[in-house]
């Protein structure tokens, strides 16, 4: 369940709040009170505040680290081979929702889709067949058909899981998670998951300028995962999926500003990064 901002502090101080308790406690129940104060102190000095004290939680992700999903869509495409050479130098995960036209449209895509299938460091996921034809609002009028297309997809690309984004659309199916950006594709996205797919929408997207090459610069993104995570406009608390294009990937520019992006979150050392599948509660059976 997504705690709200205000809800964690009142965590964080309740749980320092006890910790002071026990120890004090402790302390003034025994019979020299004065020299026991003093440890008291000593002890609350040496103390770490809560928020810090290394715990694992259930996605065995360290409490004050943060979690990234990159996830790069409508590959294989131009700029795939230079999205996997920045993945290698950064040794980062990282998910890929591709089209399952796009492996098969060219002999280069074809080469590109089994260097993506076989890399240890993407995880492939299923972006559709025909991704619409880009006719995105008849697309979503057929919820069959739509189911249709993701099916050939899973087929074609021999996918082993259901994790799955729809073209053109911010969509979330996932467990409580019930997000559509254009209401009239309500009805596919509940077709899908009730086929059993997990459609995992996004949080951040760095968009393209008219040159199909990425806008601004990685200062600017950085900026945008901070305020997404300290305004917890996250969908899952504490975890961020990202989102851009292989095909913006194709100048020296953008292959070096998203280069640099990933750099500077590395070196925080406050983020994580995973793949999707790794999502919380992204494996449970959907009912
Ligand atoms: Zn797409």
């Amino acid at each position: 369940m997504k705690k709200t901002f205000a809800e964690k502090s009142v965590c964080k101080t309740f749980l320092r709040m006890i910790t002071v308790v026990t120890v004090t406690s402790t302390l003034f129940t025994g019979c020299n009170q004065k020299i026991e104060v003093k440890e008291t102190e000593k002890i609350l000095s040496n103390l770490p505040p809560t928020a810090k004290v290394p715990r694992i939680d259930d996605e065995n992700v360290p409490t004050d680290k943060r979690v990234i999903y990159l996830t790069f869509d409508d590959g294989p495409n131009r700029g795939t081979e230079n999205l996997l050479k920045i993945l290698h130098k950064r040794n980062i995960t990282a998910t890929a929702f591709l089209v399952g036209k796009h492996a098969s449209d060219s002999k280069k895509q074809k080469e590109d889709f089994e260097k993506m299938r076989t890399d240890g460091l993407l995880e492939i996921a299923n972006h559709s067949y025909a991704h619409a034809h880009n006719k995105y609002s008849d697309f979503y009028k057929n919820p069959e058909a739509v189911l249709k297309d993701f099916d050939v997809a899973k087929d074609s690309l021999k996918l082993p899981g259901k994790i799955a984004r729809t073209p053109g659309r911010n969509i979330w199916r996932l467990n409580n998670i019930n997000v559509t950006d254009i209401k009239s594709s309500s009805e596919a996205a509940d077709r899908l998951k009730t086929a059993g797919y997990k459609i995992i929408g996004w949080d951040l997207e760095w968009k393209p300028n008219n040159k199909m090459q990425l806008k601004g610069n990685h200062q600017e993104m950085l900026k945008k995962v901070d305020s997404i995570f300290f305004n917890d406009l996250e969908k899952t608390s504490r975890h961020l999926v990202f989102l851009t294009h292989d095909q913006y990937l194709t100048d020296a520019d953008s292959i070096n500003e998203l280069d640099l992006f990933i750099e500077k979150l590395q070196k925080s050392n406050r983020f994580v990064f995973r793949k999707i599948s790794a999502y919380p509660k992204i494996n449970e059976v959907l009912n």
